[in-house]
């Protein structure tokens, strides 16, 4: 039984595309990135997941139920962290700790809540409306991990957190998964963040799934940069040849730089050898580049001619 499971799910507002088509399964005990640029589609998902909202079309099945109308005991088995976490403004952060823990009738002291607060640096004393915005999301994290649940949904859990912090909050989720079993699904727009913690990352863009693969799949693509300098004018054939390898191109102050597969990187660099070249440079796309290059808005992408 898969912790989610989405089967060509479908969600408009008012006739506009939030998602479209979505199939997708995350197994139990996975800590599973969900990636895209911002209005790709991820908070949506997430809601769908939530029932906080209905789809237009299409099946969601989490942890072994399929989500049809208002599900109290489903929703307990899940820990949520929202992108913004509005809370009492009056109550200082133990209050809303301590309230939460009554409703869940979870146990503060023998849970690793405690624990958990001191490693992320947390302030519990200060009133909600004095937080900052870090101190609020440590205690989302908190607040997400009270109940004890099935399956954490963390939406941009790390937005607000100082680096330090951040790998701790990474220590302490693989922690809890490898203690506990517990499926994370948690989306972000940091490729760097999927690398460091998940097996699987599903990537999203304009309301669609564009891969859905493991972390060492999507690294195993290696793609390089190229950077060359003082080409003479009249070499216009070869250059043309290397402008039309990758549509990104640029020239500027007398650098060429372009992108290649692995593939080519031997016929180019053998191209190059029989051209004067004055500086070259060869580096492989870090994984946060290829992401960028990928799924950037087709509307970055510059125009070929202003290579020529
Ligand atoms: P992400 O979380 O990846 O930034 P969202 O799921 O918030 O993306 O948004 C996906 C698309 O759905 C966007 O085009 C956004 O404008 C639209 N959208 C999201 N929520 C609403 C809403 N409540 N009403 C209308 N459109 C929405």
């Amino acid at each position: 039984m898969s912790a989610i499971l989405l089967r060509n799910l479908t969600k408009t507002y008012n006739g506009k595309r939030g998602v479209i088509d979505l199939n997708l399964k995350v197994e139990r005990g996975e800590i599973f990135g969900f990636i895209g640029p911002n209005g790709a589609g991820k908070s949506t998902t997430i809601r769908l997941l939530l029932q906080l909202i209905a789809p237009t079309s299409g099946e969601i099945f989490v942890l072994g139920h399929r989500i049809h109308g208002d599900d109290p005991s489903l929703r307990r088995k899940i820990g949520y962290l929202p992108s913004e976490i509005r809370l009492y403004p009056d109550m200082s952060g133990h209050q809303v700790l301590s309230f939460a823990a009554s409703v869940h009738g979870a146990d503060l002291k023998k849970s690793r809540i405690h624990d958990y607060a001191e490693r992320l640096q947390w302030n519990g004393k200060q009133k909600i409306k004095s937080y900052s915005l870090g101190n609020r999301k440590k205690l989302g994290i908190l607040l997400s991990l009270i109940h004890n649940p099935e399956l954490l949904i963390l939406d941009e859990p790390t937005s607000g957190l100082d680096p330090l912090v951040q790998q701790q909050f990474f220590q302490i989720l693989r922690e809890w998964n490898e203690l506990k079993g517990t499926t994370v699904f948690f989306s972000t727009h940091i490729l760097t963040e999927v690398e460091k913690l998940c097996d699987h990352v599903a990537i999203i863009r304009d309301g669609r799934l564009r891969q859905v693969s493991t972390v060492s799949e999507i690294s195993d693509i290696s793609d390089h940069f190229i950077e060359v300098s003082c080409f003479p004018k009249d070499d216009g054939l070869q250059l043309r040849e290397l402008y039309q390898m990758d549509p990104r191109a640029k020239y500027e102050d007398g650098v060429y730089r372009f992108r290649v597969q692995d593939k080519e990187l031997c016929s180019v660099l053998a191209m190059l050898s029989r051209m004067p070249v004055k500086n070259l440079s060869v580096r492989r796309m870090s994984l946060e580049e290829k992401f960028m290059c990928e799924y950037a808005s087709e509307a970055n992408v510059p125009d070929r001619r202003a290579l020529i």
